[in-house]
């Protein structure tokens, strides 16, 4: 039977909250009456995980398949992995660490069921530690304010639902350092958004530190905006606006003065300042032409090195 709805769920190092995902999710799956699958990828763990998820697929071998990647190519490239494989109509995207509840996916199949092609969770009461709270506020300030077209409240949230031809669009991308929910919102005709609840990891630890969250932004960003770029040509244009003006000035000065050689450090400092503007720009500059060029060099985006999956389902895919 052709599932209604799937899953997709990224695992990374996560043997002690599996456990309990399956325990709660099992149970609101099966609740919502209508065929589904469980697709997990396996974004190279090391840990006990790959035992794990291989176990619950012999025991759901109907609903559950598992794609075990080569190595770690990163949440989003897992979860495009499994979209790569889905056979569903709506696709529910979630966070293996339980800090999305399973008990709200069917809000968002409801949603779904509506019409509406992507439907993005918004995290309510968010139960993250605080610099976490502080780096995503200030992320989606600047987003809005850099992409306003990816209109979302809060695109950190993974619990989300797309329609078929939403994932099939993102698969079809071929992007390497993408951003799921901002990728969907690209393609969407009728997104909706909806309340979820947020608990706290309670089990294993975040795969996220402060480092690869700033490389998440910058990915973010450029990937969506050109908005980066144009400002520093509007600094630029600016700045040699205003230093043409003072050229101006120091000319005058020099007539009606004659020489002097005051002032010196105030032109350091001015420099300077200007100097930190210009790596700064170079910078971002370098930030977009490092992601053409891991883009050109169209080296695969995963690896998968195996699909555990039912003997029907091997037969079916080829
Ligand atoms: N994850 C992944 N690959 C990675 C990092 C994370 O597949 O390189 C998965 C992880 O197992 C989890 C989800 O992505 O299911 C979110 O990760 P995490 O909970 O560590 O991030 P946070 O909630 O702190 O943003
Ligand atoms: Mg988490």
């Amino acid at each position: 039977m052709t599932p209604d709805i799937s899953i997709v769920i990224p695992v990374h190092n996560e043997q002690e909250v599996l456990p309990t995902l399956f325990k709660r999710l099992m149970p609101v799956m099966q609740g919502l009456n209508r065929p589904f699958e469980i697709i997990l990828t396996n974004d190279g763990s090391k840990d006990e995980s790959e035992r794990i998820l291989d176990e619950y697929q012999e025991q759901y071998p109907k609903n559950i398949r598992i794609i075990h990647f080569n190595g770690n190519f990163g949440q989003h490239m897992a979860i495009m992995a499994g979209f790569e494989q889905v056979r569903g109509k709506i696709i529910i995207t979630l966070d293996a660490d339980l800090q999305n509840p399973p008990e709200e996916i069917p809000k968002l199949v409801a949603l779904a069921d509506a019409g509406h092609d992507v439907v993005g969770g918004y995290r309510m009461d968010r139960q993250d530690r605080r610099w976490r709270l502080f780096v995503s506020k200030w992320h989606n300030r600047i987003r809005a304010k850099i992409a306003p077209n990816l209109d979302m409240k809060d695109e950190g949230c993974m619990l989300r639902a797309y329609s078929r031809e939403v994932v099939d669009a993102m698969v079809s991308t071929a992007e390497k350092n993408t951003f799921i929910p901002a990728l969907a919102m690209c393609f969407a005709s009728n997104p909706a958004e909806v309340g979820v609840k947020h608990e706290a990891r309670t089990e294993g630890t975040t795969s996220y530190n402060f480092y690869k969250l700033i490389r998440y932004n910058f990915d973010l960003i450029t990937n969506f905006s050109l908005v980066p770029l144009q400002v520093f040509t509007l600094i630029g244009m600016v700045v040699s606006m205003l230093s043409t003006a003072f050229v101006g000035f120091l000319f005058v000065r020099r007539l009606v003065i004659g020489p002097e050689a005051e002032g010196v450090f105030t032109l350091f400092a001015i420099m300077f300042l200007l100097m930190g503007i210009i790596l700064m720009g170079l910078g971002i500059v370098g930030e977009y032409i490092g992601r053409i060029y891991s883009e050109v060099r169209a080296r695969p985006r995963f690896i998968i090195r195996r699909i555990k999956q039912s003997e029907t389902d091997l037969r079916k895919v080829g």
